[in-house]
């Protein structure tokens, strides 16, 4: 999908400020300027009255703060900027565009609440221009574009990112019914199977070389052809299956000699088993792999991927919405742990990180959610606890950590040290925001020192 450009957009808006009069610019900027807060009310007041935006908006805080963003949000879109002035707005819709679509406001919402400003302005006008009503058109005019323009970027991003999200909705829900991709790899190692045994009992029929079965025409060799290879493309697993297919059918099956004597006709069947047992090996590997990426694991540590936390955290938002519960977010992070890779290698960075993982998994009850971001950050989402709860659990944590015998290469044992930043859920709709409380907290827990927990503050 191509980039949203910036620059076009700055164009655009610029653009559309030189076609307004200044003096039609000037009144709707002071009008906006001067009722920034009443048009934001009389937004809220409208959006409020549908089902879904009251839902969305019951938290106060979100209440007090949009309500605050929205009078500046209108204060500053109708300002007359120079064009850096105006790429920088544009990012700012674009942004505004991602937290509607993180947070799941319906268009619509957005469309109404744009519909109603439309509105108050000209009623605005209506009372300030009364003698001059080509002015009074010309502002109305360019008033419209701006709401316009905002929205249309606005909306460019949330379909963007809403793309972004169904597509990761929807490898969840491929993931969920991953056993299909198990059933697959049952078929498929049978199907290896019958070939060989369908291959043995021919040879032992007597069937010359020439009509013997290959097996790039067998079940299996159909399959991986024209799905397995396509499926698990990229990896060296599937180049290896295809030049051991091909070996066998185009070197070692044409060189089965009826008449060659046992020792050499021992040979070559055990060649072919051999490579058959090769396929065979290469394939249960691709479909292991194939099961840690698909259900969004980590291959190192087997806990889940950044993929799917906004996918998990969506759904706790709306589950703490609906039952009243509460969550909370650990951020993780090892202490130097730098100073790990360099004393023990890469590898012995690695060990650690996978006993981390263990100790992390066992700490976490069934309902809670184990994440590796990536490098040696982790993230903990424990479901349905309050916040003393939580932090005597990171506390836990921390100290199980540090007394916690890490094994490394050559029998050495290591003490490593992790920081926690602790946040919980205060009913926020956009789960970045809760994230980032966490990662401030942890933030907080390195500058205080490390091997500790830190709340995030408010
Ligand atoms: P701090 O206490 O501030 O967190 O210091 P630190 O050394 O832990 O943090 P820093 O971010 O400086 O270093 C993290 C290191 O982690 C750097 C990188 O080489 C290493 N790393 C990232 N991913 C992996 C991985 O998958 N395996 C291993 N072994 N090392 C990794
Ligand atoms: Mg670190
Ligand atoms: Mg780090």
């Amino acid at each position: 999908m191509p980039q949203i450009s910036i620059e076009q957009l700055s164009h655009d808006w610029h653009a559309l400020q030189g076609c307004a009069s200044p003096a039609a610019r000037e009144c709707i900027e002071q009008l906006a300027f001067t009722h920034q807060k009443n048009l934001a009310s009389h937004f809220y007041t409208e959006m409020l009255k549908d089902e879904a935006a009251s839902a969305l908006l019951t938290h106060e805080q979100v209440r007090v703060r949009l309500h605050h963003s929205m009078s500046q949000w209108i204060a500053e879109v109708f300002s007359t900027a120079t064009q850096e002035q105006l790429a920088q707005r544009v990012a700012r819709q674009i942004k505004i565009g991602e937290v509607h679509a993180r947070i799941d406001v319906p268009v619509h919402l957005v469309l109404r609440g744009a519909r109603s400003l439309k509105r108050g302005l000209g009623a605005l006008l209506d009372q300030a221009l009364v003698d001059d009503h080509a002015l009074q058109l010309q502002a109305y005019a360019y008033g419209q574009a701006v709401i316009d323009i905002a929205m249309e970027i606005m909306s460019q991003a949330y379909s963007r990112s809403h793309d972004r999200s169904a597509r990761a909705q929807e490898a969840y829900r491929l993931h969920a019914v991953a056993q299909d991709m198990s059933a697959e790899r049952e078929r498929q190692r049978a199907a290896v199977l019958d070939w060989e045994n369908r291959l043995m009992f021919e040879l032992a029929m007597g069937l010359p070389a020439p009509h013997l079965p290959r097996m790039g025409a067998s079940e299996f060799g159909l399959w991986f052809r024209h799905k397995g290879a396509h499926a698990f493309r990229g990896t060296s697993e599937t180049s290896l299956i295809l030049e051991t297919m091909d070996l066998i059918d185009e070197r070692l099956l044409p060189s089965l000699d009826e008449d060659a004597d046992a020792p050499t006709r021992l040979q070559q069947l055990r060649a072919l088993h051999e490579h058959t047992q090769t396929i065979a090996f290469h394939l249960d590997a691709l479909f292991e792999q194939n099961r840690e990426l698909d259900a969004g694991r980590d291959v190192l540590t087997r806990l889940l991927n950044r993929k799917f936390l906004p996918v998990v955290l969506r759904r706790e938002i709306d589950y703490c919405r609906e039952r009243h519960a509460n969550f909370a977010l650990l951020s993780l992070d090892v202490d130097h742990f730098k100073q790990i890779n360099d004393r023990f290698g890469h590898e012995g960075g690695d060990l650690v990180l996978q006993q981390l993982a263990v100790i992390l998994s066992s700490a976490c009850r069934a309902g809670d959610y184990t994440f590796r971001l990536g490098g040696e950050e982790f993230l903990l989402l424990l479901v349905d606890i309050d916040e003393a709860r939580a932090l005597a659990l990171a506390e836990r944590l921390r100290a199980q950590v540090e007394k916690e015998p890490f094994r490394l290469p050559g029998d050495c044992r290591e003490q490593v040290t992790v920081s926690i930043g602790v946040a919980m859920h205060n009913g926020h709709p956009d789960y970045e925001y809760t994230v980032r409380q966490s990662d401030q907290a942890l933030y907080a827990a390195k500058n205080g020192g490390r091997n500790r927990v830190e709340r995030a503050a408010g």
